[in-house]
């Protein structure tokens, strides 16, 4: 507008015209406003000038300029127009192209020289010069703009966060760098693109309830496929194009695809009324503008997401917390009744007090807690709420019928319910509450690891009146309840079992005392050892016999016998009752059954029977072991006393009944002269008695030698068929006169042994006789010699005779035992000759026993060693 406004004043200097115009085409040839310089004071209006000239346009070419000396004349028309009589036009050329007209006029005639028209024509090409720059400096501007735009556009795309900003800003954008009339913009969803804003429609249009299917046009179809602009020229007359009653205005039309990732999500869309209203430029621009927008909309979707995102997550925030508050309340509603319950044990206070504090809980006013009997397993109410809202104490027996009602259900599931009316609710058994007015129910188990203990349950007369939430608290609380239950049910248990063991102690202390006084009132001293060998107790009578004080020895080792400092200066004493003792002890731990010895003690002599036995507690534990003392020294002397006297009477008898004997003898021989029959009979009954005095003498004799010890085995090599010869040849005539079978039977590999000769045949001759002695005539014996698996020698003298029976077998080695049998009388004897054998053979480091059975005969049998080694040296 400057360079022509310029261009058209310099004209009428340059020219001394009266007026100069300058008209410029547009693209398509159109005739821009032109502009005018007059000199007159009233100038010529530019549109009419321009309107004016418009028909002379098409006749000035470039090589052509147009001169009209006489415009009344020649263009009379023209002339009134603009009250001009002379008009020259010479073309604005620019390359290859008429860009405009300039002209020059005169209000009279005149006719135009060649210097004039060379001088217009010079100037017009120096103003197109002038033009084409400043178009280029235009379109350069318009570039930095569009660019500028696009820039700013990025810029604030990043900036909105809302999809309604975007297309806002969008179609702001798009109006600073292209004309248009309407646009609008579409997002594509699969094979659908719909309007989601637009601009320039009329405010009725409600174009965002478009939408089009890609199927159905393929022009947007062509853009989503190609991912590229499309321009039209002209909409309507274009086969594709799908026009609607808001799309009717239609001509330039371009649409941009709207890219993100090469995905195709919606569509910008320009349009224009005039035809031809854009070129690739155009569309280019809009392309552009379209991927920030495209881009945008994806930031905004994201950033929408996020947003919605953080939006869930607060809300969620706010509802956990809630949710935190809630359990905050509760976990301080149960620590407050657990605080509570747990500050008495006793079982009823804890069940009222419980009650009490759930209803409070949950506001309930009604309630109850029931019990499942230990042993009967029905319910029981153990506490029911009373109308102030107090726990009272009742038993009452529950019966819920045969469904056992909502605490029965309760009880089997193991689920704690929440009911809101239970009128609605098949579970709820009528009776189930003394109230009859109830109609909702919250109820939980009181849960142990091996089941329900019971049912707490509160009520209210009102429908809905507890929440679902309070089912959790009521768990809880339940659950606490149990656990204060058990504790106090283990309580009730323990504090019995304390109850049992304090009688028990009382008792065990009264036993104890009472021990005690037995104990030290006892004749027998008691010594008691732990398994360590430490004297635990040490009476008075162990004192009295052994003369060691208790408070020396009680709680010492037994060894601290040994260094007890003997009075009488005799330190033997004490060693040799620590020996005692002590072996006594090592026997018992290895026999593992109670032992006795003897203990000799000198100075003052004593003798004291040991009775040692292990010390055993409850359940079978050995403790160690208990010694009992008896001071036998006493009966030991009188028992010395009467053997010495028997053994001396025996011996005294000896001498004169040797005589008797021997004088019966010379008579019976008639050695003082002849005996009668008669007298012969009387002399034969004073021998067999002085015999059987000097046998039973004898025997008394050898039982005091054995008593005193005083026995002398003289070993040397025995053959046992000597032996059996030697008995066999003695027993002869009483064997043959009962017609008895006699038999000897020696294994081939019995050796000679180590043995008395004239015991070991004094053992087999009493087992041998006893034998002929104990069997009907005609019965047989038997002497048998064989060595046993062990090695040993074994004698067994076997007969058919009367037998013994079970009851004797068991005195059968004892002094003076004579049996009840039918042979008894006839057989005679001392009753002794069996305990001497046996002493002989266990002498001999043997065992004789027997094998017996009433009426068919005994089996005696004894075993020596074959050597006797540990005897050989011996004195
Ligand atoms: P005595 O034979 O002198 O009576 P013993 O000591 O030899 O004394 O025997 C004791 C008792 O054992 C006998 O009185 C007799 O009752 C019983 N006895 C011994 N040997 C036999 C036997 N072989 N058969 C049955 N009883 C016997």
């Amino acid at each position: 507008g400057d360079i022509q406004t310029t261009a058209a004043s310099s004209v009428l200097e340059l020219l001394s015209v009266d007026v100069a115009m300058v008209t410029v085409f547009d693209d398509r040839r159109h005739i821009l406003p032109p502009t005018v310089a007059d000199i007159a004071a009233v100038p010529l209006k530019a549109p009419a000038l321009s309107r004016a000239v418009k028909p002379l346009v098409a006749s000035i070419q470039p090589s052509q300029p147009l001169a009209i000396s006489r415009l009344r004349t020649e263009m009379p028309k023209i002339a009134r127009a603009t009250g001009l009589q002379s008009l020259l036009g010479v073309p604005i050329v620019l390359r290859d192209g008429q860009i405009g007209i300039i002209w020059a006029g005169y209000r009279s005639e005149r006719d135009w020289q060649a210097r004039e028209i060379s001088l217009l024509s010079i100037f017009a090409n120096q103003l197109s010069q002038t033009i084409a720059r400043a178009r280029l400096l235009h379109i350069e501007q318009e570039r930095r703009q569009v660019a500028d735009t696009l820039r700013e556009t990025a810029q604030m795309f990043t900036r909105l966060r809302t999809v309604e900003g975007i297309y806002e800003l969008i179609f702001d954008q798009l109006e600073r760098v292209l004309d248009f009339d309407t646009a609008s913009l579409m997002l594509r969803r699969d094979d659908r693109v719909f309007v989601i804003g637009g601009r320039g429609f009329a405010p009725d249009a409600q174009i965002t309830d478009l939408s089009f299917a890609l199927s159905d046009d393929a022009n947007l179809r062509n853009v989503v496929e190609t991912k590229r602009p499309m321009v039209l020229d002209d909409a309507q007359l274009h086969p594709n194009f799908v026009v609607v009653p808001e799309t009717e205005h239609i001509h330039g039309w371009i649409a941009a695809p709207l890219l993100v990732d090469d995905d195709v999500i919606g569509l910008l869309c320009v349009d224009s009324k005039n035809v031809g209203a854009y070129d690739e430029e155009a569309a280019n621009i809009t392309f552009a503008l379209a991927s920030q927008a495209a881009q945008a909309l994806r930031n905004a979707r994201l950033y929408a997401e996020v947003t919605q995102l953080n939006a869930d997550l607060e809300q969620r925030v706010l509802e956990r917390t809630a949710e935190l508050q809630e359990e905050q309340d509760r976990l301080r509603a149960v620590h407050a009744i657990t605080l509570e319950l747990t500050a008495t044990l006793e079982l009823q206070p804890t069940l009222n007090r419980a009650l009490e504090l759930a209803a409070d809980a949950v506001d309930a006013r009604r309630g109850s807690i029931m019990l499942r009997e230990t042993n009967s397993l029905d319910l029981i109410c153990r506490a029911v709420l009373n109308s102030e809202g107090l726990a009272e104490t009742t038993d009452i027996r529950m019966d819920f019928g045969q469904s056992g009602g909502l605490v029965g259900w309760v009880m089997q599931s193991g689920d704690a319910v929440c009911i809101p009316d239970v009128r609605t609710d098949p579970r709820w058994h009528q009776d189930e509450s003394r109230a009859g007015d109830v109609r909702s129910v919250i109820a939980a188990p009181l849960l142990m690891q091996d089941g329900p203990l019971g049912v707490l349950m509160l009520s209210s007369p009102r429908p809905d009146f507890f929440r679902e939430a309070q089912v959790q608290l009521l768990t809880t609380i339940a659950n606490e309840i149990a656990i204060v239950l058990h504790n106090a049910t283990l309580y009730n248990i323990i504090s019995e079992l304390a109850n049992e063991k304090g009688t028990a102690e009382a008792q065990q202390r009264e036993e104890n005392s009472k021990n005690q006084a037995i104990l030290s009132s006892l004749g027998e001293g008691v010594i008691v050892l732990d398994e360590e060998q430490q004297v635990v107790l040490f009476n008075p009578a162990a004192e009295m016999m052994l003369g060691i004080p208790s408070s020396y020895i009680t709680g010492q080792s037994l060894e601290y016998l040994l260094e007890f400092p003997d009075p009488s200066g005799n330190a033997i004493r004490a060693g040799q009752m620590y020996e005692g003792i002590n072996q006594g002890l090592v026997a018992l731990v290895e026999q593992s059954k109670n032992y006795n010895r003897m203990l000799s003690l000198p100075s003052p002599g004593q003798t004291i029977a040991m009775n040692f036995a292990p010390w055993v507690g409850p359940r079978g534990a050995t403790f160690g072991s208990v010694v009992v003392l008896r001071d036998v020294t006493r009966e030991i002397e009188s028992d010395r006393a009467k053997r010495d006297f028997i053994s001396s009477v025996s011996h005294e008898l000896r001498t004169p009944l040797t005589s008797i004997k021997g004088y019966v003898d010379l008579l019976l021989l008639g050695a003082a002269g002849p005996v009668a029959e008669s007298q012969l009979s009387f002399l034969n009954v004073v021998k067999n008695n002085a015999n059987r005095l000097m046998d039973l003498i004898n025997d008394i004799l050898e039982i005091g030698r054995i008593d005193s010890d005083k026995i002398q085995l003289t070993f040397e090599p025995v053959d046992i068929r000597e032996i059996f010869t030697d008995v066999l040849q003695t027993l002869r005539v009483q064997i043959d006169r009962k017609a008895m079978i006699a038999s000897v039977e020696v294994a081939d590999d019995v050796p000679e042994v180590t043995a008395d000769m004239r015991r070991m045949t004094q053992v087999v001759l009493n087992l041998a006789s006893n034998a002929v002695k104990y069997t009907f005539p005609e019965g047989r014996f038997m002497m048998r010699s064989f060595l046993n698996p062990a090695g040993m020698l074994q004698i067994d003298v076997e007969d058919s005779g009367v037998g013994i029976s079970v009851e004797d077998q068991r005195n059968l080695f004892r002094r003076f035992q004579r049996f009840d049998n039918p042979l008894r009388d006839e057989a005679g004897g001392t009753g002794l000759g069996l305990s001497i054998a046996k002493s002989f053979v266990e002498l001999h480091g043997g065992e004789m026993w027997v094998t017996s059975e009433p009426g068919q005969g005994s089996t005696f049998s004894f075993i020596i060693p074959v050597t006797q080694p540990e005897l050989v040296d011996s004195d």
